[in-house]
This record gives structure tokens, sequence and C-alpha cells, in this order.
């Protein structure tokens, strides 16, 4: 009786079709590689690819058909923000629409603390993507030093190194600065070199928000290259840019120093966002020194009229050479908690409301009451299509969005928060012929996953996670404009996560299917 039950066993599981969890049919594959399209079926189970090619009897739970579809690794964005809202907005649906499967979190210097519990925490709460993080320079700075303005003494650095340790076996992938930021902007590059050498010795990167983007920018991508130089370690410039008018072309200058030292052994790679606008804290035109000890000591600045002039000269002076873009109608607000009619509104525009004529000295003062009320973020329109442009074709430099977790209708903030992905795809690649479908794709998934260290995502490979993207490519476009930013894009038909459905055609999965990704596993 055994050997029958056995026997027939042997012959219906060798008669029987192979059976997956889904199939996806018909699709045109761009593998993450940059080489070229080709049409094959994916085959997946337990998460995982198990196939790429043609298998006629194969059975899929869900089987789904790609025909004229294009089939890409699902998107790893290299920097953003969107962990500080992550656990109040666990789909993180703005960035499963546009494709991406992967964030990585902690970038500015700025990160969560001890990163081990908010990993914990999410994965109780789950998440709609994959997440990675980065440590903090300014969260580890702020936790030994507070905000001083001042160098880190010995004992200090050792403490920051020791945190950076803990964290890198906790499984960030690396530590982050925020150098234009406070209190990173107090440190020099010693201390970041010390911190990244400990970074280096666990196989990290060094992502960094350099001190200056805009006059000062040439000066700051040579510091983040001797920092890779001297801590041995891989160097990601975020969101490379050259802020203000007068710094406009210099990105000829800083891609051909990334390529220097690239050639000299320093593996030096960026990301970049596809916009001609910023958007940070509305203080980030304010002078350093007069952010340090918190807002209470700012307001006290802002009160004594010496000291209310020095901070009113630095603003000035941003607003006409750096991130004011030369005009005051270039900086808007994205959001003012304290008052919500702010919101869209120029600096220009408040000023004129506030019946005095919109000249770079009337909005500082309009800037510096803003800040003195409440804190807030804003828009910087000081950037030049050329050098997006430019930046973006280069084969070192990977898409990014700079985003954040947005809650739906919330503010008036940056478009690229929705639209980074889709826009790339739709403005970059089809209408403006910028960058071919395949290379766009491979700075979307493989480059940033490479980078990273992340093995078994970033290509569509047998055997890798099933992180995927299906989308139209003659009509994938960002419908997110600085007017109107709340839209999701168009174009995308399924996200799969980990193998399994997270998006399709626009409506996210209830269950959220995103795994914490740890560092060298
Ligand atoms: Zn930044």
């Amino acid at each position: 009786m055994k050997k029958l039950i056995i026997i027939v066993l042997f012959i219906f599981s060798g008669c029987s079709s192979p059976h997956f969890d889904i199939i996806i049919n018909n699709g045109k594959i761009a593998d993450g590689s940059g080489s070229k399209l080709f049409s094959a079926n994916i085959y997946i189970k337990n998460g995982k690819i198990i196939e790429i090619g043609n298998l006629p009897n194969a059975l899929g739970d869900k089987v789904l058909d790609a025909q004229d579809l294009i089939i890409a690794p699902g998107f790893i964005d290299m920097h953003t923000h969107a962990e500080r809202r992550s656990l109040e907005f666990p789909t993180v649906e703005n960035y499963l629409q546009q494709g991406v499967t992967t964030i990585v979190g902690g970038n500015c210097g700025g990160s969560p603390f001890p990163i081990n519990d908010f990993m914990e925490k999410t994965v109780q709460k789950g998440i709609g993507p994959n997440l990675a993080l980065l440590i903090g320079h300014n969260t580890v700075r702020k936790e030994v030093m507070g905000t001083e303005n001042r160098l880190a003494t010995n004992k200090e650095i050792d403490e920051m190194q020791s945190i950076i340790q803990s964290a890198m076996n906790e499984g960030a992938f690396g530590m982050s600065t925020g150098l234009k930021y406070i209190p990173g902007a107090y440190s020099n590059t010693e201390e970041v070199i010390a911190l990244a050498s400990t970074v280096s010795k666990n196989m990290g990167i060094y992502a960094t928000h350099m001190r200056e983007e805009g006059i000062g920018l040439i000066k700051s991508v040579k510091e983040a290259i001797d920092i890779g130089r001297k801590a041995n370690l891989p160097v990601q410039i975020s969101h490379h840019k050259a802020v203000g008018k007068t710094m406009w072309g210099n990105s000829i200058k800083t891609l051909e120093l990334i390529e220097e030292a690239n050639a000299e052994g320093i593996k030096v790679t960026a990301d970049q966002y596809p916009y001609t606008a910023t958007s940070t804290g509305l203080t980030v035109v304010f002078p350093a020194w007069s952010l340090s000890g918190g807002s209470k000591k700012l307001k006290e600045r802002l009160q004594n009229p010496q000291l209310r002039q020095q901070i009113k000269d630095k603003i000035i002076w941003n607003i006409v050479y750096d991130r004011g873009g030369g005009d005051p109608a270039s900086i808007v607000v994205a959001s003012y908690p304290n008052n919500d009619k702010y919101n869209g509104l120029n600096l220009a525009q408040i000023t004129k409301l506030k019946g005095l004529s919109p000249t770079p000295d009337n909005a500082a003062e309009i800037l510096m009451n803003l800040v003195y009320e409440g804190n807030g973020k804003g828009i910087y329109h000081c950037l030049n299509e050329e050098d997006v442009q430019r930046i973006m074709a280069h084969p070192r430099i990977m898409h990014a969005s700079d985003g954040s977790t947005i809650e739906f209708g919330e503010a008036q903030p940056h478009p690229r928060s929705y639209g980074t992905y889709p826009r790339v795809l739709g403005q970059y690649v089809r209408e403006k012929n910028v960058i071919s479908l395949v290379e766009s794709i491979r700075k979307m998934s493989k480059l940033p996953a490479s980078v990273l260290g992340i093995k078994d995502r970033g290509e569509i490979k047998n055997g890798f996670w099933a992180d995927l993207v299906i989308f139209d490519q003659h009509k994938i476009i960002d419908n997110a404009t600085w007017e109107n930013p709340h839209q999701y894009p168009s174009g995308v038909s399924w996200v799969l996560v980990n193998g399994k459905i997270s998006l399709e055609n626009g409506i996210p999965s209830k269950n959220l299917y995103g795994k914490v990704l740890i560092h060298n596993e």
C-alpha cells in the first residue's frame, strides 16, 4: 500500500504543472542592468523570482497580463525622509504609487534614534515599501553635544563613534550628514572623517548633504571626496545640484570632480530629484550660528537689534545669491502650521499682503517674523534646467526623491514626494530624451542597490526578491504640480513588494508587505 502511494505521488508530481504564487505574462522586461528590453514571463513563489522565461504548463494563483507594459525592478529611493511619518502613515502610499518598493531613510544627518527601536516599531506596525536606514550625524551629535556651536572634543568623538558602531550593528547601511544644518554645521572635516571611519569598518556608506550647494559647492564636493579618501568608504552626494544663478553651470565641474575621484579609486556616486526647486526648512537661509541652542535662543537673538541685523544681512545675501534664486518670489511657503493661509504663497506675495514692496530687505523681515512665530518649510526655485539634465544623464547619478511620507491633501509640499519616478520616465525619458528607458531604470534599481550593498534586490533575476513595478511607458507621467501637488501619477499598473501585490491600478493593498532591511544581511 505504501509503495502504491509513493508511485502515485511520483506520477502525480511528474505530470503536474509547476505551480507559482504569481505569474506575470507577456511583459517587456527592463531587468535593471541597463541592457535592452526583452520579452519573457516572470514566475514568483514565496516572495522571490523563481524563473524568467516561458513555462507553458505553469499555473499561478494569480496571473497578471502585462501585454504592452514594462516590467522593471521596484524602484529603490536612495534619498528620502519618508521614515519621519511612516509609522503614522505606514502604507507610505505616495511612494508605492510611483513604483518605489524600497525607501532609504535617515538622510541629511537626521535619523530615528535609536534605530533598532524604530525598526521594531516599524515591524510591528507594518510598512508598504521596504525600509533601509542610515544613522544621522546630526542626530548623534545632538545626543552627545546638544546643538552647541563648537568643535567636538576627542572624548565626544569617541562617544559619537560608539553610538555609530551600535547603529551599524543594528543594521544601518551607513551614516548621513547634513552639514548645512544644525548641529552638523558646527563640525569640522576631521570630525566627519573620524565618524565615517567607524562606518567604513562596517562596510557602510557615507551619504552627505554637503555644507554648501551654492557658492561653496565646489569646495563642498571636494570635502565630501576627501572624507571618502581618508575614511576609505563610498561617498553618496545627496540631492546633487547647483544652487543660485551665480552657480548655474557648475555641475560641469562637480561631475568632473566625481569622475576624477572614481579614477583615483574613491567610489563616489550621487542622487538627484528631477525638479528645478529645492525644499527644506525656512531657517535654511538663516546663518548657522543664529540657530545654536534651539528656537528659544533664536528668538532671543531676533529680539537683539544688533544680532537681528546680522541675521537679516545673511538672509538677504541668501535670497540674492543662494537659495532664494535672486528674488523673494522664488521662495514659496510649503507648510506653515501656525497660519495655513500662507501655504502656497511666495515671499513677494506675503510681503505685499503686509503692505510692503517685495524687496529682499522686506522679505527678510517677513521671514524673520514668520520663523519667530513658528517654523515651517519652504520651496526654493533656485536651480537651472540645464544642470538638472546634465546631472541626470551622468552614469554615476541615480534618481531619488528627497521627499517624505505625505498626508494626502495636507499643506503645499514639493511635488517630488508624489512624482519623482514617473516624472523621470515620462518627461525626461519619453518626452525630452535626456536618458534612455533602460538606463533610467538602472538608475532607479541596480545602481542604488549596488551602492547600498543590497545583493538580492534591484534587478530582475532568478532568486531575487520579487520587488517589481509594471507600467505603461507611453502613459507614465507625474501629475503633481507646484500649484496642486497632491496628485498621484498615472501609468503604473501594479507594484509588487516581496512578491505580493502592493498596488493594483492605483489602489494600495490593505496589507503591508515591506520589510525592514538590515545591512549586510
Ligand atoms: Zn538634504
